[in-house]
């Protein structure tokens, strides 16, 4: 198999029936970068850069930030890196930054963007050592946990404000600047049209946004199996996403686990996902179950089954005799 897969490495990421989708890998740290080269994935489509945060003692100063930055996007070479803004809180806590409000619901807490917007220097550093570091390339920027509109127009202020400062003072600013929201709470998907104009793309979290659909804790073992994202319910909401980011030709990408198991990412592509983003080691089998699929045949299927008459049961059956048979 993994013969297979370095033979698969250098060859283009097309379905049997010739429907180009980007494999896109999940990383945070250096020891991460070599992979990208060794899985063949198309670039980065997350980049967690709290764990930069996670793994020290006190807040990363400014240059060491900037530092990362600058060599994940060297490693790259290139090839397109989604930098998610600090995703901190929740159940990622950092030992160095407490805070005397004791939360009950941590995951319905303070982090992420709603951290970061209320502490706005945490923000403001991150944001001029990103953009520091891609002077010259492209950057792309994406914000985890966006609930309103508002918090990414008051993100793009803190952007706006940051490239006005760096340009006064002469530094070579990026040439492509795009901002994406991460789709994980659910109150977005009743203003996906909204989003969809108000960003350059967007990328699902699915880990998060099944958590708080179906409200059910991603990390409790005593419910680990009890509910399934390949439920007609939850594949709805993947396919409004898909759909609105094509109605309004806003990128769409997904990043959470469903992208790296083969069974799930065949399922994405059939529901209209043309990126996705894994972790490097499912680049190889997610990549070889595209390499024999019929999306087309997929997507009738989706066309017959997800809409008229459906329930709230699982299509996992379905498509995995549709995965057998193919
Ligand atoms: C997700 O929620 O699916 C996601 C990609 O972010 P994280 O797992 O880091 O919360
Ligand atoms: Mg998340």
């Amino acid at each position: 198999r993994q013969r297979l897969y370095r033979e698969l490495r250098d060859k283009p990421s097309v379905s049997r029936d010739g429907v180009p989708v980007d494999l896109l890998m999940n990383a945070g740290l250096v020891v991460d970068l070599p992979q990208l080269a060794e899985s063949g994935a198309a670039g980065i489509g997350l980049f967690r850069t709290e764990l930069q945060f996670m793994v020290a003692s006190t807040f990363p100063r400014a240059e060491s930030q900037e530092q990362l930055y600058r060599e994940v996007l060297d490693a790259a070479r290139g090839k397109p890196v989604t930098f998610r803004t600090i995703d901190i809180g929740g159940d990622k806590v950092l030992p160095y930054f407490k805070h005397s409000t004791q939360e009950e619901n941590p995951a319905l807490g303070w982090r992420a963007i709603r951290l970061t917007l209320d502490r706005p220097g945490l923000l403001r550093t991150q944001i001029r050592a990103l953009l520091k570091a891609a002077g010259g390339r492209e950057l792309k920027l994406m914000l985890p946990m966006v609930t309103e509109l508002g918090e990414i127009a008051q993100a793009r202020e803190i952007i706006d404000r940051e490239v006005r400062h760096l340009s006064r003072f002469a530094h070579l600013l990026p040439n492509s600047l795009k901002l994406g929201a991460m789709i994980e709470v659910p109150s977005l998907l009743f203003q996906l049209d909204e989003l969809m104009q108000a960003v350059d793309f967007v990328s699902v979290g699915s880990n998060d946004l099944f958590q708080f659909v179906m409200a059910v804790d991603r990390g409790n073992t005593l419910m680990a199996d009890r509910f399934d994202p390949l439920s007609i319910p939850f594949l709805r909401v993947l396919k409004s996403i898909a759909d609105a980011g094509r109605r309004h030709q806003t990128p769409v990408t997904l990043c959470g686990e469903l992208a790296g198991k083969p069974i799930s990412a065949m399922v994405l592509i059939g529901l209209g996902f043309r990126s996705i983003s894994m972790s490097a080691a499912s680049i190889g089998p997610v990549k070889t179950m595209l390499a024999e699929l019929p999306v087309a045949e997929l997507e009738a299927l989706f066309e017959d089954n997800l809409s008229a008459g459906a329930n709230d049961i699982s299509m996992r059956a379905l498509l995995q005799a549709f995965a057998d048979d193919h």
